[in-house]
This record gives structure tokens, sequence and C-alpha cells, in this order.
């Protein structure tokens, strides 16, 4: 073992523990089980690198299970993108599953606890069985109803079933003990009257089962050997087992649950529900929305499944809650992006630079390699003609030393062409340069091994010639919370914290190589960033998502 058990986590370590005991390995089965009333997001990630890592370490099947108990909040919608989501991360699940596949499995099982004496049907109001549910330090109170024949119960339960009662009238509850110091021990709520339609058994059913006493029990129909799930169901995990006890035969595989830490990311929320807001109100524009952390999101702003997996395995697995800076998934793309993105040039904020002794109406194509960093990707050709646009950033009339851009006097080459010189510049009534007249070197062409192309400049700016430029709807993006723990802080709700400024639309000149760019292409505009289609692009209109910048402000962060 030696190297390779110390890269295992600490879930992994407790399955070798199982296979040391005797476990087989064979029998190692996992599970997803996503409730599907949203859009996934970065914090599910890990939880599927986890349960699916697992598969892939020990060749084991990994399902995917839809637990859908809530009909007032779940939809097919939310089924279809979980699905996308977890294929485009490139997981394959063993069998798709529902929890609702299990509803009269459930209901066999309920009634045969009733039989038992171990389940009862209460019919208080929620109210009345809060307050007598007690404290932690303090027992709670047996409802009136505890003790009713298991015949009345019977009754009432299949009455429920059949639709004879109303929402809310009774819950069926297990009898387990009201002076547990464990809480969720004292008599918890099995199943709940709900008139909804479901998404998928329609109006079958008008009782619900809880998420308690389905989980376990869906787990064990699926024969999951390890089920694992976030911390906050460390004291569920009681109940997991007294459900479990109840229907276990003792030949199958006993599912074991196990907690692990919920992973939250910097500056932004990872809550469906949280999500589903800033969705209703108009916060963002979608659960895709490039500023949301959700895989949609992060798909559409043009991150890797490579940079999503990377970023979880980094993180890895914990046992206590913490926040991950969003500053390390920005460099999970980039380090990504960085290898296979194809280098292109497009200038954000133009400025006009014409080139004086370069012939008028003429043009020529320069060849330019598509991308360093991997000596496959070919080359292309770009025109340069007699005006181009440069960065406006990239031109100052004087400056210092330290300068190594355009200034008048000075030089720089074009990336891929020429050295140019700074001769003058036109400025506007307000004094804002808007034309800079330049001079080329024609002998100094980039690669054509002449004494004036080896000259050594300091500068080396992107362009694009005006006239074979398309203009191009680019949008940047800022953080969307203005608060590294947004839903962290007291007395203030989550969107207070919202960012006003997380969007902003601007127009670019790009290549026209990009003309047949398709949407979800992703490259490194030189000098400026990552970029990625939008899927708004049409024939008339390219428009761009910011995926990050070039500046590695993580490590950064490190070296602090
Ligand atoms: P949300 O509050 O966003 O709805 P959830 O836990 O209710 O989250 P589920 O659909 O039940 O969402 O989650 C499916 C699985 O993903 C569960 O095992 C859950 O524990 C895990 N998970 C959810 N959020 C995170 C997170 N932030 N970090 C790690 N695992 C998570
Ligand atoms: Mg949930």
């Amino acid at each position: 073992m030696g190297e390779a058990s110390e890269s295992l986590n600490f879930i992994e370590h407790i399955v070798e523990e199982d296979l040391k005991n005797g476990f087989s390995k064979d029998d190692l089965r996992f599970r997803f089980p996503p409730e599907p009333n949203g859009y996934l997001h970065i914090g599910h990630a890990s939880s599927i690198c986890l349960n699916f890592g697992l598969g892939l370490r020990y060749q084991a099947p990994v399902n995917l299970r839809f637990d859908d108990t809530n009909p007032a909040k779940e939809e097919q919608e939310y089924v279809d993108a979980i699905k996308r989501d977890v294929e485009w991360l490139g997981f394959k699940w063993d069998t798709e599953r529902y929890a609702s596949d299990y509803f009269q499995q459930l209901y066999d099982w309920a009634l045969l606890l009733i039989e038992q004496g171990k389940a009862y049907v209460d019919s208080q109001s929620s109210e009345d069985m809060a307050n007598q549910k007690g404290t932690p330090t303090q027992a709670g109170i047996d409802s009136p109803f505890r003790n009713r024949s298991i015949e009345e119960n019977l009754a009432i339960f299949k009455e429920m079933k059949e639709g004879k009662h109303d929402s809310g009238t009774h819950v069926l509850r297990a009898k387990i003990d009201m002076s547990s110091s464990n809480m969720l021990m004292r008599d918890p709520i099995m199943y709940r009257v709900l008139h909804k339609a479901h998404h998928r058994t329609n109006t079958e059913w008008c009782i619900y089962p809880m998420y308690d006493w389905t989980h376990g029990e869906s787990d064990y129909i699926e024969q999951v050997s390890h089920s694992l799930c976030t911390l906050e169901f460390a004291m569920h995990r009681e109940l997991y087992d007294w459900f479990l006890d109840q229907v276990i035969d003792e030949q199958k595989v006993r599912p074991k649950q196990r907690e692990f830490a919920r992973r939250n990311l910097s500056h932004t929320v990872v809550s469906k529900r949280k999500l589903l807001q800033l969705v209703e109100n108009n916060v963002v524009d979608g659960w895709d929305d490039p500023r949301m952390p959700t895989i949609s999101g992060l798909r559409r702003r043009g991150y890797t499944p490579n940079a999503v997996r990377n970023f979880a395995d980094t993180i890895g697995i914990a046992k206590r809650e913490n926040l991950i800076d969003v500053s390390l998934l920005e460099f999970c793309a980039r380090e990504d992006l960085n290898k296979t993105a194809p280098r292109v040039m497009g200038v954000l904020d133009p400025l006009k630079v014409v080139i004086t002794n370069f012939p008028e109406g003429e043009e020529e194509w320069l060849e330019i390699e598509n991308n360093p960093e991997d000596e496959n990707a070919g080359t292309r050709q770009i025109p340069l003609s007699r005006e181009i646009f440069i960065e406006k950033a990239d031109f100052r009339e004087e400056a210092n030393r330290k300068f190594f851009r355009l200034k008048l006097g000075g030089e720089v080459r074009l990336k891929a062409g020429y050295i140019i010189k700074a001769e003058s510049c036109t400025k506007d009534s307000e004094g804002n340069v808007v034309e800079v007249q330049c001079t080329y070197d024609p002998k100094s062409k980039s690669g054509s091994g002449t004494e004036e192309s080896l000259r050594k400049v300091k500068g080396t700016l992107h362009w694009v010639s005006c006239k074979h430029a398309r203009s191009a709807e680019v949008r940047l993006y800022d953080r969307l919370f203005t608060h590294e723990s947004p839903d962290t802080q007291k007395d203030k709700d989550f969107m207070e914290f919202v960012n006003p400024n997380s969007l902003e639309v601007i127009t670019a000149y790009v290549e026209p190589s990009l003309e047949d760019a398709k949407v979800g292409d992703r490259f490194q505009f030189q000098r400026m960033g990552y970029f990625c289609v939008d899927p708004d692009s049409n024939d008339d209109k390219l428009v761009f998502n910011k995926t990050v910048g070039l500046r590695d402000t993580w490590a950064k962060l490190q070296s602090k």
C-alpha cells in the first residue's frame, strides 16, 4: 500500500477498513442522490466526484438516484438538467433510480411497522406535535394518539393512501422513544398526506414518505454499501440504522451511512433553495447564468469538465466545513484552458492605429500559431492592413521606462507581425486619444529571420485589422456577491450582498477566424483572458462570455 494509501481520503480509508474486515469487494456499490428540486451546483460536484471516484477506484457500480419524495418542489426539468450535468462531468452511472419507484415497497413496509406496533397515525396539528417534542435536555411528551390500536392505525393509514383525508390532517410516525437524547428519534414522521401531483407518479399517491424513512430504505433496496452524505445528517444516522433494523434481511448488504463536510465556495451561495431565489427574483438570467455556481452556469461560462473535476479533487473530502476561495476554482479553469484553448486575438477596448507607410487598400496574411502549448494545434492566417485596432490601455503619449507598450516615439511588435513605431496621435476635443499614427518596419516581420526581425523590442501587442475584424458582444463578469460568505452573516439576508455590478457588456473586435466559432467553443484572447461562445450567439451576432482572466490571483493569495 504505502504511497497509494497516503492519497486515500478518509471515506476511502473506511472502505479499505471494511474490505480488510472481510467485506466483499464485489458488494461495493455507491450512489449519488440528488433531490430534483434545482440545478446541481459546485458543491454537488464534490459529492459526484467522491461517489463516482469511489466507483472508478473499486470498479464498483454507482447509481444515480433521484430523491424525489417532495412533489411540491420537484420537476422533470431538474431531473433532465441533473443528468446532463453528471454526464457532462464525464461520469457514467450504473442505473438511474428514483425513490418514487419504491413508494409501494415503502408503503408495504410501513404497514408492517404498524402491524408490529412500531408506527402510529398521529392526528394532531403540526404545532401540537412540535410543542411535544421537548428540548435536547428535556424529554418530549407522548402524543395522545401514541397508543392508538393497530387496527385503527391500519385503517386510517389506508384511508390516507386512498385519498380520504386532506393534506396535513394525519401523519404516520415511527414509535421510537420520546425521551431519546437524539431529538430525531422522538417518534419521527414517516408519511404525510399531500394532495399534489408528482412529476413521475402523477396522482397515484397522495401520501409521501419523508426523507429519513425513504433514504436508507432506498439504499437498502439498491444494495448500496456505502451511503455518503453531508455532515448535517450525522445525527440522522441513528434513525437511518433504526429504520434499516426494521426491514433488514441479514443475508443482504447492510448500507452504511457516513458523513463528509459540505463544500462552500467564497462569494457565492451553494444551496439550490437560495439559487432558486436568485433565479425567481431575476437577479440572474436563469439557472445557467454564467455568474451562477451551478454546473450549467460554469459550463456556459466556459469551464471545462476537467477544470471542475480537478477543483473537486484538489479540495478533496474533509470532515469539517470551511470556505474555499473561488480563486482556486478559477485557477483550475486557467490551468486546463491554458493547455486546450486556441489562441486568438480580440480587442476589448479599441483604439485605432493607422500604419501610414502600409499601402492603402492592401492586406497581408500572416501565419500565427493556434496554441504554443500544444504542438499539434497547427497555425492559421490572420490579415493585416493599414488600419488596426489595439487596446486603449496599450498606448500612452508619454510613459516611463517600465511601460513596455506603445508610446510616442517608441516601438512595439504586433503579435505575429511587424515592429511599429508611434509617430503622432490625434485627440478629440476633450483630449482623449482617438487615433495613433505609426510607421512599420517592412523588414521586421516576425519569424522571417532577417536581422530586423530579430531586433528585440520590449512589448508585443495583440491587434486586429479594422477592415477584417468582426464585432462581438462580450460579457464580463464579476463576483455575484460582494461578501465572501453572503449567507452566514448575522441578521443579514444573503440577498443584501448581491453585487449590482456583476455583469458588464461591451462590444469588442475579434479576428475574422472567429466567425466560424460554435456555441461552447473556448478561446484564449491573447493577453486578455479566456472566453467562450455563448448560446445567445447567432448568425448575425457573436456573443462571448469571459471565463476567467489570465492573471493568477490564486497563486498570489498563496504566496502572501
Ligand atoms: P441543497 O441545499 O443545495 O439543495 P442538498 O444537500 O439538499 O443541497 P441534494 O440534492 O440532497 O442537495 O444533494 C445530493 C448530494 O450532494 C447529497 O449527498 C448532498 O449531501 C451532496 N451535497 C449537496 N451540497 C453539497 C455541498 N455543498 N458539498 C458537498 N456535497 C454536497
Ligand atoms: Mg435538499
